[in-house]
Protein backbone atom coordinates (compact mmCIF):
# COMPACT_ATOMS: atom_id res chain seq x y z
CA UNK A 1 0.00 0.00 0.00
CA UNK A 2 2.05 2.71 -1.30
CA UNK A 3 1.18 6.77 -1.26
CA UNK A 4 3.02 8.91 -3.18
CA UNK A 5 3.85 12.36 -0.65
CA UNK A 6 6.29 14.25 -2.77
CA UNK A 7 3.52 17.05 -2.43
CA UNK A 8 3.58 16.45 1.89
CA UNK A 9 6.76 16.66 1.72
CA UNK A 10 7.18 20.28 0.12
CA UNK A 11 4.03 21.34 2.80
CA UNK A 12 4.65 23.25 5.67
CA UNK A 13 5.36 21.86 9.01
CA UNK A 14 1.85 20.88 10.60
CA UNK A 15 0.24 20.32 7.24
CA UNK A 16 -2.43 17.76 6.85
CA UNK A 17 -4.04 15.53 4.21
CA UNK A 18 -6.08 12.32 4.85
CA UNK A 19 -6.66 9.54 2.46
CA UNK A 20 -8.76 7.02 1.55
CA UNK A 21 -7.20 3.68 1.06
CA UNK A 22 -7.78 -0.08 0.08
CA UNK A 23 -5.43 -2.91 -1.11
CA UNK A 24 -4.96 -6.51 -0.32
CA UNK A 25 -2.01 -7.05 1.84
CA UNK A 26 -0.44 -10.55 3.18
CA UNK A 27 -1.26 -11.00 6.71
CA UNK A 28 -0.09 -14.20 8.27
CA UNK A 29 -0.62 -16.14 5.15
CA UNK A 30 -3.69 -14.34 4.04
CA UNK A 31 -4.09 -11.91 1.20
CA UNK A 32 -6.34 -10.05 3.23
CA UNK A 33 -8.14 -6.63 1.81
CA UNK A 34 -7.55 -3.89 4.08
CA UNK A 35 -9.43 -0.56 3.76
CA UNK A 36 -9.66 2.62 5.71
CA UNK A 37 -8.23 5.96 6.51
CA UNK A 38 -4.71 7.40 6.26
CA UNK A 39 -4.15 10.53 7.72
CA UNK A 40 -0.40 12.06 6.74
CA UNK A 41 0.92 15.34 8.89
CA UNK A 42 4.12 16.73 7.80
CA UNK A 43 6.59 16.83 10.77
CA UNK A 44 9.55 18.88 11.23
CA UNK A 45 11.81 15.55 10.32
CA UNK A 46 9.01 13.60 8.19
CA UNK A 47 5.43 12.44 7.65
CA UNK A 48 3.74 11.40 10.73
CA UNK A 49 1.30 8.51 9.56
CA UNK A 50 -2.37 7.55 11.35
CA UNK A 51 -3.82 5.33 9.82
CA UNK A 52 -7.86 3.50 10.93
CA UNK A 53 -7.96 0.56 8.77
CA UNK A 54 -10.25 -2.08 9.46
CA UNK A 55 -9.32 -6.20 7.55
CA UNK A 56 -9.87 -9.93 8.30
CA UNK A 57 -7.96 -12.83 8.58
CA UNK A 58 -9.01 -16.28 8.40
CA UNK A 59 -8.14 -17.60 11.72
CA UNK A 60 -9.05 -21.35 13.35
CA UNK A 61 -11.00 -21.15 16.47
CA UNK A 62 -9.10 -22.55 19.72
CA UNK A 63 -12.01 -24.69 20.83
CA UNK A 64 -13.78 -25.95 17.68
CA UNK A 65 -11.10 -25.56 14.96
CA UNK A 66 -13.28 -24.42 12.60
CA UNK A 67 -12.07 -21.62 9.94
CA UNK A 68 -13.43 -18.09 10.40
CA UNK A 69 -12.98 -14.95 9.69
CA UNK A 70 -12.05 -12.82 12.46
CA UNK A 71 -12.33 -8.53 12.15
CA UNK A 72 -8.98 -6.91 12.75
CA UNK A 73 -9.11 -2.93 13.39
CA UNK A 74 -5.39 -1.41 13.01
CA UNK A 75 -4.45 2.20 14.62
CA UNK A 76 -1.12 2.52 13.14
CA UNK A 77 0.95 5.78 14.33
CA UNK A 78 4.24 5.88 12.94
CA UNK A 79 6.68 8.20 11.43
CA UNK A 80 8.37 7.93 8.34
CA UNK A 81 11.44 9.72 7.31
CA UNK A 82 12.52 10.74 3.68
CA UNK A 83 15.86 9.56 2.14
CA UNK A 84 15.78 12.22 -0.42
CA UNK A 85 15.28 15.64 -0.01
CA UNK A 86 12.39 17.03 -2.47
CA UNK A 87 13.22 19.84 -3.85
CA UNK A 88 17.32 19.66 -4.10
CA UNK A 89 17.71 15.49 -4.42
CA UNK A 90 20.27 15.37 -2.10
CA UNK A 91 20.25 12.27 0.14
CA UNK A 92 19.29 12.41 3.66
CA UNK A 93 20.92 10.46 6.61
CA UNK A 94 18.36 8.02 8.52
CA UNK A 95 17.87 9.84 11.77
CA UNK A 96 19.56 7.18 14.65
CA UNK A 97 16.94 5.17 16.00
CA UNK A 98 16.41 1.23 16.24
CA UNK A 99 13.26 1.18 13.68
CA UNK A 100 13.57 3.57 11.19
CA UNK A 101 10.56 3.89 8.44
CA UNK A 102 12.08 5.61 4.96
CA UNK A 103 10.05 6.96 2.40
CA UNK A 104 12.45 6.15 -0.71
CA UNK A 105 14.31 8.25 -3.10
CA UNK A 106 11.12 8.71 -5.50
CA UNK A 107 9.15 9.83 -2.41
CA UNK A 108 6.82 6.82 -2.43
CA UNK A 109 5.26 6.07 1.61
CA UNK A 110 4.74 2.34 2.00
CA UNK A 111 2.51 1.36 4.56
CA UNK A 112 2.60 -2.23 3.81
CA UNK A 113 5.01 -3.53 6.30
CA UNK A 114 3.73 -1.24 9.11
CA UNK A 115 -0.07 -2.86 8.01
CA UNK A 116 1.44 -6.56 8.03
CA UNK A 117 3.23 -5.84 11.56
CA UNK A 118 0.06 -4.44 13.43
CA UNK A 119 -1.74 -6.63 11.80
CA UNK A 120 0.18 -9.60 13.54
CA UNK A 121 0.16 -8.03 16.59
CA UNK A 122 -3.68 -7.59 16.35
CA UNK A 123 -4.25 -11.25 15.65
CA UNK A 124 -5.81 -12.88 19.09
CA UNK A 125 -3.70 -15.55 20.90
CA UNK A 126 -7.03 -17.56 21.82
CA UNK A 127 -9.18 -17.36 18.88
CA UNK A 128 -13.23 -17.86 19.02
CA UNK A 129 -15.34 -18.23 16.47
CA UNK A 130 -18.01 -16.60 18.50
CA UNK A 131 -18.16 -15.63 22.29
CA UNK A 132 -20.57 -19.02 23.36
CA UNK A 133 -18.67 -21.55 21.09
CA UNK A 134 -19.50 -24.88 22.44
CA UNK A 135 -15.80 -26.56 21.26
CA UNK A 136 -15.61 -30.40 20.11
CA UNK A 137 -17.01 -33.22 22.12
CA UNK A 138 -13.52 -34.71 23.61
CA UNK A 139 -14.94 -38.39 23.43
CA UNK A 140 -15.79 -38.23 18.96
CA UNK A 141 -14.87 -34.89 18.26
CA UNK A 142 -18.05 -33.94 17.47
CA UNK A 143 -18.79 -29.93 16.74
CA UNK A 144 -21.10 -29.01 19.89
CA UNK A 145 -21.97 -26.03 17.49
CA UNK A 146 -23.65 -28.27 15.04
CA UNK A 147 -26.01 -29.92 18.20
CA UNK A 148 -25.29 -32.36 20.59
CA UNK A 149 -23.32 -35.62 19.74
CA UNK A 150 -24.70 -39.71 21.09
CA UNK A 151 -21.65 -39.60 23.53
CA UNK A 152 -23.28 -37.76 26.24
CA UNK A 153 -26.35 -40.06 26.97
CA UNK A 154 -23.99 -43.13 26.60
CA UNK A 155 -21.02 -41.74 28.85
CA UNK A 156 -23.44 -41.61 31.70
CA UNK A 157 -24.84 -44.92 31.47
CA UNK A 158 -21.01 -46.55 31.09
CA UNK A 159 -20.45 -44.41 34.24
CA UNK A 160 -23.41 -45.75 36.63
CA UNK A 161 -21.88 -49.26 35.47
CA UNK A 162 -18.95 -48.31 36.37
CA UNK A 163 -20.05 -47.22 40.20
CA UNK A 164 -22.59 -50.12 40.56
CA UNK A 165 -18.77 -52.33 40.00
CA UNK A 166 -17.28 -50.58 43.18
CA UNK A 167 -19.89 -50.65 45.50
CA UNK A 168 -19.07 -52.02 49.26
CA UNK A 169 -22.07 -54.20 48.88
CA UNK A 170 -20.51 -56.11 45.59
CA UNK A 171 -17.39 -56.46 47.18
CA UNK A 172 -18.76 -57.48 50.43
CA UNK A 173 -20.40 -60.31 48.64
CA UNK A 174 -17.75 -61.25 46.55
CA UNK A 175 -15.68 -62.19 49.39
CA UNK A 176 -18.15 -64.01 51.13
CA UNK A 177 -18.62 -65.97 47.73
CA UNK A 178 -14.76 -66.66 47.80
CA UNK A 179 -14.67 -67.45 51.75
CA UNK A 180 -17.88 -70.03 51.45
CA UNK A 181 -15.52 -71.85 48.72
ZN1 LIG B 1 -15.40 -22.31 17.71
ZN1 LIG C 1 -19.30 -37.03 21.13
Amino acid sequence: MQINVSQQLKASVGSRRSYEVSGIIDIAGNNSMVQGEVGLMRTDRGILVKATLHTEVKVSCSRCMSLFNCPLALNIEEEYFPTVDVVSGASLPLPDEPICLAIDERHILDLTEAIRQYGLLAMPMKPLCREDCAGLCPSCGHNLNQGPCNCLSEETEFDMSELSKLTPTNEASVSEWKGTE
